[in-house]
């Protein structure tokens, strides 16, 4: 039994061979000593010997030797078994050969056989073919022993009972060359011996198995007839393959199994997690003297893995990877993944002879594996870096480097929740006032030039703890966490207001930005709160009206203050309910106020007010709601529901014969979308109503606005035969030139001065002027808000030919104008018939 060495230390190494040099000089004495007690024993050869003694220990020399050089070899764990024909032998020299000389034959046959061996190239060290020798030579000596104590095979006629004496022999040659071999094994490379001696003993039994049956049929046929031995090399040769066969098969099995598992272990997601397993797994795997996995980096630079038989690996960077040629004991494979080259692997056998064609193979297959595994990691990299690049920029802004949005709310939050419950917070947002100007008049890179001085600035001035962020556009936020504890409630907030003037001054320094000296103003919104009642978003929710009151109010700072927000996030609420509103049919309603000539009762037109049935809220008046709609997105679809419904209206009037226009209230921003005529037409056209039957009420100071889009839309409306009117005339404070650039049909009096005409010369002036000018322009003059008959006479008196107001009618429902229109024409039919035959005769 012999075995190829693996890894281990030095300091073990020296340990170990001096116990396997005792272990041979124990077992080479026990051979000898053996040996010699086994020659000096008596002989029981008979007389008439043909052979005589000589030539029996010669022949048992030369079977022990020949059982020898018919070896096959095996790898079991760590090391190479030897699996010879010794049993066989064994049991042939029992029949044949005096039991004591045994001992000594087998030393001195297996010794020449190792030596020839040796000699022929499988080098070995003389002290390893003493131990063996002498191994087996004790091995035989027990064997013998036992035999011989069981019955005395020599010569003599082949029994059941001889041939049991006889296998028991084999048994123990078998245990005992198998321990020794298993022991000095053990020895050498630190393995245990359960697991060696396992190893040896399966992979022996079969051919055990076959020497023993080899060496009795041997025996027996001797004893039959010598001649048939004749017949016996070729079923020696067949088993001899079959063995050889099954040894490689379970090589094969356990090569595989150990390339698979050297395959997986460089399934790993870095590169020195890749290499190392590679070096590591190709020194054993090819019993290689030294392994190099040179690994291609991304910059052009390369790195070397190195192992050697000891077991190290050692990593360095090499300028030029080794040359791609092998020298004459090594193999060197180029690691490529598609067209990319991504490394090489280089490993040295320890011999002279050149790699065979397997070791090629392998060599190739597990460099191809090892390629994809190196390739897998850079990909790994590749992505990690990625990963990590995009969170930041998750995170961050692009352009001042600050926090953003979503990680000012992550962060933020998480800052909120590790303050005591009742710990002050403060939020500062920032807005930085006419930076539109900036970025409209010097440039988008003046303006991001601003921004990041501004980030610059405020990031000097934070405290450490602050979260500072920008929360986009121009909106910058800072969370202070530091805000102290002591003094009365109203510190913090205090403390927080001193902490936003600061900041403002600071950033209002004058500086230069594309060659512009400014001053960058900011309007500051506060927020003070207890760290466990409000989150990042309800702080910036605050923060934010916080910061709009400070721009309305003209200052660079101003508080939070809950009142102003109750009616704010009531507004804001309001705007998605009304998006439904205006989805449904039933929430957004239409009263009536017919407003009637003042000689004759008739109605001149009715006015559509809006109401909104809320289905929570209960009835809202336009006060309740109109001021967020003008001023939201919603005000294009507001107009065009309104308009619609009350055409509606119109349209069934038509219907029942009523000829009324319908007067519908215009927002003065609607009149800025170019669209406005189109939609009108548009309805007017579904609804079949003559544009005249529409009248639309807008006020003076839209008129007075004098924007081109207001005159064009106006005259485009006026075009397609609408009419117009001012509402709340008189409270423009206008001159009255506008009159000439926009033609109108009707003036609708302010209410104030109708309630103020009794008493106040001034209103009463107004009144009659504005009548006196609409008779001079040919226009309609309404007096609004009339509530008492002593209003409608006086009115009546300076002039007015028509009115509205609870004195005649309260806006009343959709369903009761029909009723009340027709009840006033029927009433009015006396005066209007000789105004129409007067009409005639003319
Ligand atoms: P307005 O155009 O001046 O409408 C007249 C307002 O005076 C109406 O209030 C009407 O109900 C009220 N009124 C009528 N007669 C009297 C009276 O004798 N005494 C008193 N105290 N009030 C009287 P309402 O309906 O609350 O509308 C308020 C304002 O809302 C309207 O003022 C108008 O500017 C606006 N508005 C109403 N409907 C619409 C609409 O559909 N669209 C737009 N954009 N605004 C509307
Ligand atoms: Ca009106
Ligand atoms: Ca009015």
């Amino acid at each position: 039994m012999t075995s190829a060495p693996a890894g281990k230390s030095r300091v073990e190494a020296r340990d170990s061979s001096s116990r396997l040099l005792a272990l041979t000089v124990a077992v080479a004495l026990t051979a000898l000593v053996a040996a010699a007690v086994g020659l000096t024993l008596p002989v029981a050869l008979p007389a008439d010997d043909p052979f005589g003694g000589p030539a029996r220990f010669g022949f048992a020399v030369a079977l022990f030797a020949l059982a020898q050089l018919a070896r096959l070899r095996f790898r079991a764990a760590a090391g190479t078994v030897s699996i010879t024909w010794g049993e066989a032998a064994l049991i042939v020299c029992l029949h044949q050969v005096p039991s004591g000389w045994l001992p000594a034959a087998t030393l001195l046959g297996v010794g020449l056989a190792w030596t020839a061996m040796s000699l022929l190239g499988d080098r070995r060290p003389v002290l390893e073919i003493v131990r063996i020798a002498s191994s087996l030579a004790a091995a035989t000596a027990l064997a013998v022993s036992v035999t011989t104590a069981l019955g005395q095979p020599l010569l003599a006629t082949p029994t059941p009972a001889l041939a049991l004496a006889v296998v028991a022999g084999a048994v123990v040659y078998l245990l005992a060359s198998a321990w020794l071999g298993g022991v000095s094994l053990t020895l050498r490379n630190g393995t245990s011996l359960g697991a060696v001696l396992l190893a040896a003993l399966r992979g022996k039994l079969l051919m055990f198995v076959g020497n023993v049956v080899v060496g009795l049929v041997v025996v027996a046929l001797v004893e039959l007839d010598a001649r048939w031995l004749l017949l016996l090399p070729p079923p020696l040769w067949l088993l001899q393959q079959t063995y050889r066969h099954r040894l490689r098969a379970d090589q094969e099995r356990r090569s595989w199994r150990a390339f698979a598992e050297a395959t997986a272990a460089l399934n790993q997601l870095d590169e020195r997690g890749v290499a190392s397993a590679a070096v590591a797994g190709a020194l054993s795997l090819f019993e290689a003297e030294l392994v190099d996995v040179d690994v291609a980096r991304g910059d052009g630079r390369w790195r070397r893995y190195r192992g050697d038989a000891g077991g190290q690996i050692v990593e360095r960077e090499v300028g030029v990877p080794g040359p791609d040629e092998a020298d004459d004991c090594g193999l060197v494979r180029t690691l490529t993944v598609g067209d990319t080259q991504v490394g090489h692997l280089r490993v040295r056998f320890p011999r002279s002879a050149p790699p065979s064609d397997r070791e090629r193979d392998a060599v190739a297959a597990y460099g191809d594996a090892l390629a994809a595994a190196l390739h897998d990691a850079a990909t790994h990299r590749e992505l990690r870096l990625v990963t990590a690049r995009s969170s930041y920029e998750a995170v961050h802004d692009a352009l001042t480097g600050l926090v953003n949005r979503a990680a000012m709310l992550s962060k933020g939050d998480q800052a909120l929740r590790q303050l005591a419950h009742d710990h002050p917070v403060a939020l500062l947002l920032l807005d930085i006032n006419q930076f539109k100007e900036v970025n409209d008049t010097l440039g988008h890179a003046a303006g991001d030039q601003l921004l990041r001085l501004t980030a610059n600035r405020l990031g000097a001035l934070a405290r450490s703890g602050d979260l500072l962020g920008r929360l986009g556009g121009d909106e910058f936020a800072v969370l202070l966490t530091s805000v102290p504890v002591i003094g009365d409630r109203a510190a913090p907030m205090a403390y927080a207001l001193r902490q936003a003037r600061e900041i403002a001054e600071r950033l209002a320094a004058p500086t230069e930005v594309a060659g512009v000296r400014m001053s960058v103003e900011v309007a500051v919104g506060v927020v003070v709160a207890d760290a466990g009642t409000a989150d990042m978003t309800e702080l910036l929710r605050r923060a934010d009206i916080a910061m709009y009151q400070a721009k309305e109010g003209g200052g660079n700072v101003a508080a939070y203050d809950s009142t102003r927000d109750a009616a704010s996030t009531d507004q804001l609420a309001l705007l998605a309910e009304l998006r439904e509103a205006l989805a449904t049919d039933d929430q957004l309603v239409l009263v009536l106020q017919p407003a009637v000539d003042l000689a004759t009762g008739a109605p001149t037109g009715v006015e559509a007010l809006i109401r909104w049935r809320h289905p929570r809220r209960g009835w809202l008046s336009p006060h309740d709601f109109i001021r967020p709609v003008e001023n939201s997105e919603q005000l294009g679809t507001f107009t065009r529901y309104v308009v619609d419904k009350a055409l509606g209206v119109a349209a069934q009037w038509a219907r029942e014969g009523l000829d009324v226009p319908i007067s519908v209230n215009l927002s003065a921003r609607s009149l800025l979308d170019p669209r406005l005529p189109a939609e009108i037409a548009d309805a007017l056209r579904r609804h079949q109503v003559p544009a005249h039957r529409l009248v639309l009420e807008i006020t003076e100071t839209v008129v007075m606005s004098e924007l081109e889009v207001i005159d064009e839309v106006l005259a485009t409306l006026r075009a397609m035969g609408v009419q117009l009117a001012v509402d709340d005339f008189g409270t423009g404070f206008s001159s009255l030139t506008f009159l000439t650039r926009i033609a109108v049909d009707e003036l609708k009096v302010d209410r104030s001065f109708v309630i103020r005409m009794a008493d106040s010369p001034e209103a009463a002036a107004i009144v009659r002027t504005t009548v006196g000018l609409a008779q001079e322009l040919g226009l309609r003059v309404v007096a609004e808000g009339v509530e008492t008959a002593e209003q409608r006479s006086a009115l009546a008196e300076l002039g007015c030919t028509a009115a509205q107001g609870y004195h005649f009618f309260k806006p009343m429902p959709a369903d009761k104008i029909g009723a009340v229109l027709g009840t006033l024409l029927d009433e009015a039919r006396p005066h209007l018939f000789p105004l129409r035959a007067a009409d005639d005769a003319s």
